[in-house]
């Protein structure tokens, strides 16, 4: 049977696919379908047909799976944003075991088919699941709103219709943490006063003034820092708003950031603090954290302590171990292993990043972690390559994104030793090739492996067997709650000689 577009069709869904939608079969021929669920009977609508595959629209469910419930948010499926509020908590999790469990076995060439539990292979791998234990909304710590005009002419920030840059209206957002969300609702009042129909950006005009209003929120601390994107380098016209801003009870401080580019990029480069200070500190464990607007921090803090503490398990400290924790943001990680280990050494690629870390080991009285600002596949492959004899100077040489000032230029190498233990927590894409050869290389006992990807985390295990290491333990630890994402943390270890 061949389907085409506009088509009407009853189907059954078998499972779940990459991003949480419902995947049927007819005839062989997969479809997609968002918003279905394993196990239910719908009636869909055929919108594209593939060669090899199609997508369908869901009109109907005509046998509910026991998994499916009302989505709470009214905008939830003009957003796109919580792809998996349709469905329980408990199928949230199942959903994304499987995603970890189809990449490992698929992409990662790990054998095995039972489910969730063991993936029986060279070694016997159990998936493990951290959930929320209360209920899983209103965390997001951070957040980007577009800002624009309604069709009556008032500024409304909101949500970006899926695919489009048409803006829906929405005052709360289920999985914003609730502070956030009432200090919005303040700013666009505070903006509907100043509305001269000039204050807000224009993006097919590139005119006009505001683009985004950018907020991040110390959970633990309670500060919480607005940050206006502006089109243009000149502040007049909002002053007053930017005072009112300022003085909302919740509100510990204003900045603003210069993005005059034609972009979808949302924040430029430059930040410049207005009222108070353009840092939010927040707190991981007992740990303190000071934190840039331009810094990577995660946003589910509460979660985040978990993973942390999953890593920390897999990493099996004593307190004798040399760890590299690469991908290392504000030192978070490196941080939060430190008092375990002898020493930690961390590596990123952003310059603040890399001076909120250093910041972050002397506030919190942390000695034995140094940090390298520089891509880590070519910091790791020059430390690893030019081995241990060589100086920090020559290393300096060979990654000029090497913090100079900061860093005790001249001092030996020498005496640093190859890492018992690596850390990795890379941005989707994975680990640089290079780097998984330097860390071959480099040949440390167990590499703990933090993932926001479960493809590219199995793509990497299965290059880092090349080089002799087994996948051991994996646990999802679900931080993104409502959303397709995924995060996992995986500890390899070393079972072979390497055949490098
Ligand atoms: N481990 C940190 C940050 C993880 S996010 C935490 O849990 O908070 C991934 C980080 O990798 C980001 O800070 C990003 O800036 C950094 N990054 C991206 N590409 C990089 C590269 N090639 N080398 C080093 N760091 C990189």
């Amino acid at each position: 049977m061949s389907l085409v577009k506009n088509q009407e069709i009853d189907l059954t869904i078998e499972s779940f696919g990459n991003s949480g939608e419902g995947v049927a079969h007819v005839d062989g021929y997969a479809l997609f379908v968002s918003g279905a669920l394993p196990g239910e009977r719908v009636h869909v609508v055929v919108t594209k047909v593939k060669k090899n595959y199609g997508y369908a629209r869901l009109l109907s469910v005509l046998d509910a799976s026991p998994d499916r419930v009302e989505p709470l948010c009214p905008v939830y499926k003009r957003c796109g944003g919580c792809e998996l509020q349709h469905m329980s908590y408990e199928a949230q999790l199942r959903f994304k075991t499987e995603r970890v469990y189809d990449c490992l076995t698929r992409i990662g060439r790990l054998s095995g088919n039972s489910l969730p539990g063991e993936i029986p292979g060279e070694s016997t791998v159990r998936l493990e699941v951290i959930g929320c234990e209360g209920e899983p909304w209103h965390y997001r710590n951070k957040v980007q709103l577009p800002v624009g005009y309604d069709k009556d002419g008032n500024i409304v920030t909101g949500f970006y219709v899926a695919r489009s840059h048409e803006i829906i209206p929405c005052d709360e957002c289920y999985i914003q943490d609730k502070k956030i969300s009432g200090v919005v609702t303040e700013i666009i009042s505070i903006l509907n006063k100043y509305n001269n129909g000039a204050l807000v950006y224009d993006e097919t005009e590139h005119h006009g003034l505001i683009r985004h209003i950018y907020i991040r929120h110390g959970q633990q601390t309670d500060q919480l820092v607005v940050c206006l994107v502006l089109n243009v380098d000149d502040t007049r016209l909002i002053d007053d708003c930017m005072y009112e801003i300022n003085s909302l009870s919740d509100v510990s401080g204003v900045c603003i950031n210069i993005n005059n580019k034609r972009t979808n990029v949302i924040t430029g480069d430059k930040y410049i603090s207005v009222f108070g200070d353009i840092f939010i500190e927040d707190k991981i464990g007992d740990i303190t954290f000071r934190i840039a607007p331009e810094s990577f921090y995660q946003v589910n803090p509460h979660m985040t302590e978990k993973l942390y503490g999953k890593a920390l398990e897999y990493a099996s400290l004593t307190g004798n171990e040399v760890v590299w924790d690469l991908y290392c943001g504000i030192g978070t990680i490196s941080l939060f292993l430190a008092k375990k280990a002898k020493k930690v050494v961390g590596v990123e690629i952003v310059d603040q990043a890399i001076k909120n870390a250093k910041e972050n080991a002397k506030i919190n009285s942390i000695n034995n972690a140094e940090f390298i600002c520089g891509a880590a596949e070519e910091i790791i492959d020059s430390l690893v390559n030019d081995g241990l004899q060589s100086s920090i100077a020559d290393v300096t040489a060979s990654t000029l994104l090497v913090d100079e000032d900061q860093y005790e230029i001249g001092r030996s190498i020498s005496d640093r030793e190859l890492p018992d233990v690596v850390v990795v927590d890379p941005p989707r894409k994975g680990c640089d090739e290079k780097l998984i050869s330097a860390i071959g290389k480099a040949s440390p006992a167990r590499i703990v492996y933090v993932s926001c990807d479960p493809a590219t985390l199995a793509r990497d295990i299965a290059r880092l067997r090349e080089f002799g290491y087994e996948l051991k333990k994996a646990c999802v630890v679900d931080q993104f709650w409502q959303t397709k994402h995924v995060e996992t943390c995986a500890l390899l270890s070393k079972t072979s000689v390497s055949a490098v």
